[in-house]
């Protein structure tokens, strides 16, 4: 559909000329939602909730459970979750599982930018939630959370496919009482600026322990 705005034939004092574009208002994500009427807001929630196209970042032994959790026995796909999305630009949902390393952190973080809104994360596993057993590592990020925001955390080394199953209902009975025009109405999007944990930087040898809040 053509949203040119039409010239107006009829010069207006003080307006701009009529060959001067005019500017339109920056579309923002949730404003249809937050006037919808509620029946509709339930109808959208619940279409969001039961077809979530799963990305899955795979970084170490937990990728294996989350492998299993989308298998024959554990098939998370009757919840309503699609495994295997070609790629980040068709995904709603990014399963962190593994341990992020700071070489590999900004690659996490790009590819959720590439991610359209709304979109959502899970936390899957120790190492992705605060570093797991590679807390006091050089290398180690504590938390993928210091680099993009997180809906879920799932605990465990590694967690059980069951409990994956339980992040996703957690995160589906979130959807359900969402409010679109709450979550992105204000900043206009999703961001990496809506982080859920400060940035903990790695430990200084023979020096004090790391705590939250250091430098980025
Ligand atoms: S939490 Fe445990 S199982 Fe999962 S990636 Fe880390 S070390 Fe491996």
């Amino acid at each position: 559909m053509d949203v040119t705005p039409t010239p107006e034939t009829t010069p207006i004092e003080g307006a701009a000329p009529a060959s001067a574009p005019v500017p339109l208002p920056e579309p923002k994500l949730g404003a249809l939602a937050r006037l919808a009427p509620e029946p509709m807001k339930v109808v959208l929630n619940w279409g969001r909730r039961y077809s979530l196209w799963v990305f899955n970042f795979g970084l170490a032994c937990c990728a294996i459970e989350f492998i299993a959790a989308s298998m024959a026995r554990h098939d998370f796909i009757r919840l309503g979750v699609i495994p295997f999305a070609p790629g980040p630009r068709q995904a709603d949902l990014m399963i962190v599982s593994g341990t992020v390393t700071d070489k590999m952190a900004p690659a996490v973080k790009r590819l959720y930018e590439q991610m359209p809104e709304p979109k959502y994360v899970i936390s899957f596993g120790a190492c992705s939630n605060c570093g797991g057993p590679y807390w006091d590592s050089y290398s180690v990020t504590k938390g993928v959370d210091q680099i993009i925001p997180v809906d879920v955390y799932v605990p465990g080394c590694p967690p059980r496919p069951e409990a994956l199953l339980q992040g996703i209902l957690k995160l589906q009975e979130k959807i359900a009482r969402e409010n679109l025009g709450a979550r992105y109405g204000a900043g206009g999007g999703a961001s990496v600026t809506q982080l859920t944990s400060p940035r903990v930087d790695p430990p200084v040898p023979g020096g004090t322990p790391p705590t939250p809040g250091g430098s980025a």
